[in-house]
């Protein structure tokens, strides 16, 4: 698991980091450290020939003191001045070859250091030092002994034995007590440093004498150094509390300790950069997957292409739509496969007119036809829109492609509905028509019946009785009569005959006075027998309209009829006349508007509120006989004319239905 594993490569990484730094540091410390240790081993050693120097220095005054020959007393005093000068000198003895003392003298600081214990302890010493001087021929040194002294405490003291020759063999010896304490303190330790402590030591450590503060705990530094003497070996101890080591001993080290911590520093920031970076990608990773689930999941194609027009990215669905494979599509090059083969070359060129068009492109999309892998072809709506890169720069086309065969499919299907309702209604409407048929057909046939009655009657009354004056002139009015009421009928006949044939559906330019005359006969039949006066209003101004006249004929006829039947309430005695007006005029109020407003205008009862929300929902009605398809159908057809239809409450009484249909551009009417 990648995860994990990053996981364990940065704690690896931290401790690899912290062993390198801490190793550092301590690197860093040990080099200061075994810098000062080796300042002090240097020192150490100078110490060492130093105290050598001045006691050699102090062989050669012994060597310059006056010889046996002097009487003792003179020997003392000879020696009180060098007693005086040299601190360390606890006592000086002039003895004779055999040992035995002839003159001493004791240092003028203390009272004498043999005083408590007596000379005697430390004669074996004294013989073992001489013994060593004669076989030398020159100084040697006891070993080192302790002397308890009156004040409670003791001092650690040397002797050294200097043989002293007359007439080239040994005449006696001097010997000289030296406090190994003030040897410290008078020959060495003025030069040294505070903070350090200087002794002798027996080689198992047993501290001897010591001059300055002994140092404490672990850290100080302590350098051991021989310091050989003619018949004795001395350890010269320097301890040193100075460069104790410190947290940071020095500049070095905190130098080292300071990058350390920077570089910690930067790791931690790196790994919250690192952290941050992970998130960002987490987050990023997610945004993917939900663009790809989304993209998969949508029933709309997605296609992108390059400025060439090659396809660069197709989506799970426009796959599907065209059953090809995406790598099939992917880098196809020109044409792609999905182009029916007759149509590349327009293809093509739209193409390249869209290319040149830039990134102003139609929002609403644009029709095609593509081919599937079978070669059935398929109707469908491109949405382009431009791919623009990060930097602003366009680097494509990506568009959203739908099928819309099933859509065209069904707008087939509601235009084949549309018509059959269409044609329901008007036989409906003829069916209405038909009673009203009958009753206006009886006037001009019983009219013509009795015309023709009549004439026969003239005819018979003439061949019973020839002498009767010619009634020619009655007949000829008669059978005049018969052929009136006979066109009269044959019109009404016609006129239902032009409603209900069905004419091919073309768009004309036609006066709108000749629409109203088309109904009029219609319209007429049915005032007469609803007692309903017809007032026509045509404004002269009014230009052709273009439309399919059958059809506005018969919206005219569906509101004219509507108008009269709504005049026949119960209150109808109220008034004296009921009128119906057909009125067209200009849509607005100038004169060159290219719409004209047909309105039909009734005095009937109004339409209420409740009645006003359902009244173009098809089948709705309040009439006993009514269909309910009427208004419906008088707003499609007027819609599809690109018009509008409407209504308004008229005051007092009555409601005004109004419709707008667009005027023919300059095309003269036919006529
Ligand atoms: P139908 O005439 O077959 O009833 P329509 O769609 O033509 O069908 O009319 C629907 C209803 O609208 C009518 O039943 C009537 O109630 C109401 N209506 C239509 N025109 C008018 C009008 N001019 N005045 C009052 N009511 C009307």
């Amino acid at each position: 698991m990648p995860g994990r594993r990053r996981w364990a490569l940065w704690v690896l990484l931290v401790a690899l980091l912290a062993g390198l730094l801490s190793t550092l540091v301590w690197l860093a410390g040990r080099y200061e450290s075994s810098q000062v240790q080796s300042r002090l081993e240097q020192d150490a050693v100078q110490t060492a020939a130093d105290i050598r120097a001045a006691l050699t220095r102090n062989i050669q005054r012994f060597q310059v003191l006056p010889a046996h020959s002097a009487s003792p007393d003179a020997w003392r005093l000879s020696v009180s001045e060098l007693l005086r000068e040299h601190r360390e000198i606890m006592r000086l003895e002039w003895r004779d070859a055999a040992l035995g003392t002839v003159a001493s003298a004791d240092t003028p600081y203390r009272t004498s250091v043999f005083a408590r214990l007596g000379r005697k302890n430390a004669q074996a010493d004294v013989s073992l030092a001489c013994a060593a001087a004669r076989r030398f021929s020159g100084p040697a040194y006891s070993t080192s002994f302790f002397l308890p002294q009156s004040d409670g405490l003791g001092l650690e003291m040397l002797d050294m034995c200097l043989p002293v020759p007359a007439a080239g063999r040994p005449a006696g010896y001097l010997v000289v007590t030296y406090s190994l304490q003030d040897i410290l303190s008078e020959l060495v330790g003025k030069q040294m440093g505070r903070g350090r402590s200087l002794a002798f030591t027996e080689v198992d450590g047993t501290r001897l004498a010591m001059y300055g503060n002994p140092a404490h705990g672990s850290r100080a530094y302590v350098v051991q150094q021989l310091l050989d003497l003619p018949g004795n070996t001395l350890v010269l101890r320097l301890e040193s509390r100075r460069g104790t080591p410190a947290l940071f001993p020095n500049l070095l080290t905190a130098l080292v300790t300071a990058m350390s911590m920077a570089l910690v520093a930067v790791l931690a920031l790196l790994g919250r950069d690192m952290r941050r970076r992970l998130k960002v990608e987490h987050d990023l990773a997610d945004a993917l997957a939900f663009r790809k689930a989304m993209e998969d999941s949508l029933v709309t194609g997605m296609r992108a292409r390059d400025l060439q027009g090659r396809v660069t990215y197709v989506n799970p669905a426009f796959c599907q739509m065209v059953g090809f494979e995406a790598k099939e599509l992917l880098h196809h090059g020109m044409p792609p496969p999905y182009w029916p083969p007759e149509q590349v070359e327009e293809y093509g060129q739209r193409q390249a007119n869209r290319l040149a068009v830039g990134a102003t492109l139609p929002r609403e999309g644009f029709e095609s036809v593509f081919m599937r892998r079978d070669g059935s072809r398929f109707p469908v709506l491109i949405i382009d829109a431009p791919l623009i890169n990060a930097l602003g720069k366009q680097t494509g086309w990506m568009s959203a492609i739908l099928d819309v065969s099933e859509q065209r499919r069904i707008e087939e299907l509601s235009r084949a509905s549309q018509d059959r309702l269409q044609a329901t209604a008007r036989l409906a409407t003829v069916g209405e028509m038909a009673s009203l048929l009958s009753h206006e057909l009886n006037q001009p046939l019983a009219a013509i019946s009795s015309y023709a009655t009549g004439a026969l009657n003239l005819l018979q009354s003439a061949a019973a009785d020839a002498q009767q004056p010619d009634n020619s002139e009655d007949m000829q009015r008669a059978m005049r009569r018969i052929a009136e009421q006979a066109e009269r009928a044959g019109k009404v006949i016609k006129s239902v005959h032009d409603f209900v044939r069905r004419r091919d559906q073309v768009r004309e330019p036609i006066a709108p006075r000749r629409l109203l005359d088309a109904v009029m006969p219609l319209v007429s039949l049915q005032a007469r027998k609803l007692a309903v006066r017809v007032l026509i209003q045509v404004d002269a101004s009014c230009g052709p309209v273009l439309c399919d006249r059958t059809m506005v004929e018969q919206v005219l006829l569906n509101l004219a009829r509507n108008g009269m039947q709504a005049m026949q309430g119960p209150d109808k005695s109220r008034r004296a006349e009921k009128v119906l007006t057909l009125r067209v005029r200009p849509a607005a109020s100038n004169a060159h508007s290219r719409w004209v407003e047909f309105a039909v205008i009734d005095q009937g009862e109004g339409i209420s509120e409740q009645v006003a929300q359902q009244l173009f929902m098809p089948f709705f009605t309040t009439k006993a006989e009514g269909m309910g398809l009427g208004l419906s159908l008088c707003r499609t057809v007027i819609e599809q004319h690109g018009g509008l239809l409407g209504f308004e409450a008229v005051l007092p009484h009555g409601t005004i239905f109004t419709f707008t249909l667009p005027v023919a551009a300059t095309a003269a009417e036919p006529e």
